[in-house]
């Protein structure tokens, strides 16, 4: 017999969904698009008024019988805070049930920081928000680059931040954050993100390519973002695509990473034009040689999405980070290094988008939290 258990609660997440994408909502319209009995509807509703999550706002005049009582999610109770803890930055966002932003901060620090040094940023970061939340704060996401055990979220390996190697993250922010933390790894966070509000609204199916200091990329596969309770997955970035060519953090030689990364594309930037611009978004790219360092590593790219197609096929890849400033020139570049790579007709079917959001990580590690409400772990998916 199917556990009743889990039916009520696939069938509160799907009422919980249909009153976020269409508030305000009635009832009967609830009953509409989410094909249950109304009795269940009733009933389901009145426990979610009754823990705060949904709120009546209003009725709304009908042509005949009762106005309908309006429905939507709380903005009072139930806010939370998505912390992404990057390579030299963290950012921050305080948002509500619905995804809206109410507040963004980001602080920079430097490359190489100790443990230490990272952990006043983030607890900054923390602080700001809370002093600006509108209202009560349920959870807090924090998204970190590298290896983590999803069970214990401890950080095996950040290539990027070597300080975090052996660090058990929740608990070293749980000495400071009251609030239920949840822990996510940065490109799975930033995919969520692409899954819940930007790609993944119109397609079920598709790879987030993270391009920055580190460089990853996450699958969603019919809403269902993979690698859940493994410890690592889409690690582009240590992709080999010159096999004994230059070396990378990881150890190895070759590395996508070691050619395209952030910090190396501005260096090489910066040496071949005798400048000190700070970040790649900076640079100028109607230089001729800052160009032609960028569609490089566009090709670059390309030729390690080619696995990615070839293997998994997505429809859809978007990709996300500061290269994309320069999207123009960068991604019909990544388009022939995914032709020149990948089975023909693989790489016809796969559409390549620039990612529309901003700071994606932040607002990733916060639907990381969101998806505690509204998603039912293995069984039901946003
Ligand atoms: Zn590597």
């Amino acid at each position: 017999m199917a556990d009743q258990r889990l039916i009520k609660q696939i069938n509160r997440a799907r009422i919980l969904d249909a009153i976020r994408l269409n508030s305000p909502i009635s009832r009967s319209q609830i009953a509409v698009r989410v094909d249950l009995d109304r009795k269940s509807i009733t009933n389901l509703i009145s426990e979610l008024i009754d823990e705060g999550l949904v709120v009546e706002v209003g009725k709304r005049r009908t042509e005949k019988g009762r106005p309908l009582t309006l429905l939507q999610l709380d903005g009072r109770e139930h806010w939370v805070l998505g912390i992404s803890l990057a390579e030299n930055r963290v950012s921050g966002q305080i948002m509500d049930l619905y995804g809206h932003a109410a507040q963004v901060c980001a602080h920079p620090f430097a490359l190489d920081s100790g443990l230490g040094a990272i952990m006043e940023v983030v607890l900054a970061t923390y602080a700001e928000l809370k002093a600006d939340a509108p209202g009560r704060a349920v959870g807090v996401g924090l998204a970190v680059p590298g290896i983590l055990d999803p069970g214990t979220s401890v950080v095996h390996r950040s290539v990027n931040i070597p300080a975090l190697n052996g660090i058990n993250i929740r608990a070293a922010v749980e000495a400071f954050i009251p609030e239920p933390v949840f822990v996510e790894e940065a490109t799975r966070a930033k995919t969520l993100a692409e899954k819940w509000f930007g790609v993944g609204r119109e397609v079920a199916s598709f790879a987030s390519v993270d391009l920055g200091i580190g460089i990853g990329a996450g699958l969603v596969h019919n809403r269902q973002l993979h690698g859940d309770g493994i410890q690592f997955a889409g690690e582009l970035g240590h992709i080999i695509i010159e096999p004994g060519g230059a070396p990378c953090r990881c150890g190895h030689h070759g590395c996508l990473e070691a050619y395209v990364s952030d910090r190396v594309l501005l260096e090489r930037i910066n040496r071949s034009e005798s400048k000190k611009w700070r970040d790649l978004r900076s640079v100028d790219a109607s230089r001729p040689r800052v160009a032609t360092v960028l569609r490089e590593a566009g090709y670059r790219v390309g030729l390690a999405l080619a696995y990615l197609v070839n293997i998994v096929g997505p429809p859809v890849l978007v990709l996300n980070g500061d290269l994309m400033q320069f999207a123009d020139l960068v991604l019909p570049e990544v388009e022939r290094g995914i032709a020149a790579g990948a089975l023909p007709a693989c790489a016809e079917r796969v559409r390549v988008l620039r990612s529309e959001l901003e700071e994606a990580a932040a607002l990733g590690a916060g639907t990381r939290v969101l998806s505690e409400y509204f998603e039912v772990k293995g069984h039901y998916w946003v």
